[in-house]
């Protein structure tokens, strides 16, 4: 039997289609890979000081948020402008995770143009456009710290399966965490990923995601899959690490460069600061959990960014509090919240003892935000109080 869609319209927001907050329009641009270049960083940068209110909120799949705007189209003209929503039907859709680190620090291959192809074949695909908000495409190069999440349709790099040393690239695609089966070359790849999408609605009209199949029909989009693909060559993916090593601090790139990871307060990025992260002129990428990676420095440049960025707000040290905690924004931003949730983050940071483990705070039992992997849960309650607890 078919799962029945979902009754809520699904709301997530995007570029041109904004989500009502209470302090005020809310857009969220998509990153894939979390990917952006320094000039538009400066663009994103440049509206959010102007109209919204003044800093790049970091989202949980390495997109960014503009809160509080004024001007919705100004926004958006940015944005486009900036070749960040190249289309306006295909803008919510492009919900990709790739290994942060890759092509740069291990794995089995550079994922990254595999990453640019799916959003390529993605924008083209008609039918994509109808794909929920919320369904998310993985593409791990190998190491398992994409497809650790779970997301909903996630191809694994598989080391020494090539049948020559520069052969077709070979992944295991793994649905929800489960391996269906492989593919080889990056078409094929690709290819398989976006039938994961479609056999979604084809098995399940109207779901957004897979975990919100039941068991058979969860089997049945598994078998449509299988049916396409070569046998799967690794194992399913293990369990969610429960508390992966910040990327934040000074790392050495393979290619001898120097990579910097970074956090901020809140997960908020100041319009200012993001305006001089720009001007350091390298990629830049943003992860799944909030982290900010400047890559491909030399190690001068890397020095001036700690020297200069540092004391404008940019954490650079893997034992701050802000590499293992996050929030939503709770009230007065969110009008269902229960809780001022940043305030009284703020003040437990401060105040209270080191996080020995990762802690998300929220304002009410959405959880919005939360961590894929293993975390403590810090819930507001009605009553004013909060409720600690490990999902
Ligand atoms: S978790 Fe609740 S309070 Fe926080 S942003 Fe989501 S809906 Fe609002």
């Amino acid at each position: 039997m078919n799962q029945p869609a979902r009754a809520a319209t699904d709301r997530c927001p995007g570029v041109f289609d904004t989500h009502p907050a209470a302090d005020g329009a809310l857009a969220r641009v998509r990153l894939p890979g979390g990917r952006i270049r320094p000039d538009q960083l400066e663009v994103l940068a440049k509206a959010a000081a102007e109209h919204a209110d003044g800093h790049l909120e970091l989202t949980v799949r390495g997109n960014l948020q503009l809160r509080g705007i004024t001007d919705v189209e100004a926004v958006a003209e940015a944005v486009v402008a900036a070749g960040l929503a190249p289309s306006s039907t295909h803008d919510k859709v492009r919900n990709i995770e790739l290994s942060p680190l890759t092509g740069r620090i291990g794995g089995v291959a550079d994922a990254r143009p595999l990453a640019a192809a799916l959003d390529d074949a993605l924008r083209a695909d008609p039918a994509a456009a109808s794909l929920s908000g919320r369904f998310l495409f993985g593409i791990d190069d190998g190491r398992g710290d994409i497809a650790a999440r779970r997301p909903d349709a996630c191809a694994v790099l598989r080391a020494g399966t090539s049948p020559a040393v520069d052969g077709p690239v070979v992944a295991d695609i793994v649905i929800g965490g489960v391996a269906v089966g492989s593919a080889t070359g990056p078409e094929a790849i690709v290819r398989a990923l976006i039938a994961v999408a479609a056999g979604l609605g084809e098995v399940a009209p109207g779901a957004w995601r897979v975990r919100d199949l039941d068991a058979d029909t969860r089997l049945r989009l598994e078998e449509l899959t299988a049916s396409t693909l070569d046998p799967a060559i690794g194992d399913d993916p293990d369990a969610p690490p429960a508390f992966r090593e910040p990327i934040v601090g000074w790392f050495d790139q393979d290619d001898g460069a120097v990579l910097l990871g970074a956090v901020v307060e809140l997960g908020r990025l100041p319009a200012r600061l993001a305006e001089f992260i720009a001007a350091v002129q390298a990629p830049v990428v943003f992860t799944p959990d909030r982290e900010i990676l400047l890559c491909d420095l030399s190690e001068g440049v890397a020095e001036t960014v700690v020297r200069v960025l540092a004391p404008m707000g940019l954490i650079f040290d893997a034992a701050s509090p802000w590499a293992s905690v996050s929030c939503c924004v709770g009230a007065p931003g969110c009008s269902s919240a229960h809780a001022p949730v940043r305030e009284d983050l703020l003040q437990r940071v401060r105040e209270g003892d080191p996080p020995d483990e990762r802690e998300h705070w929220v304002g009410c039992a959405r959880g919005c935000g939360s961590p894929a992997q293993s975390h403590v849960s810090v819930e507001a309650t009605p009553d004013g109080g909060y409720e600690r607890r490990r999902r």
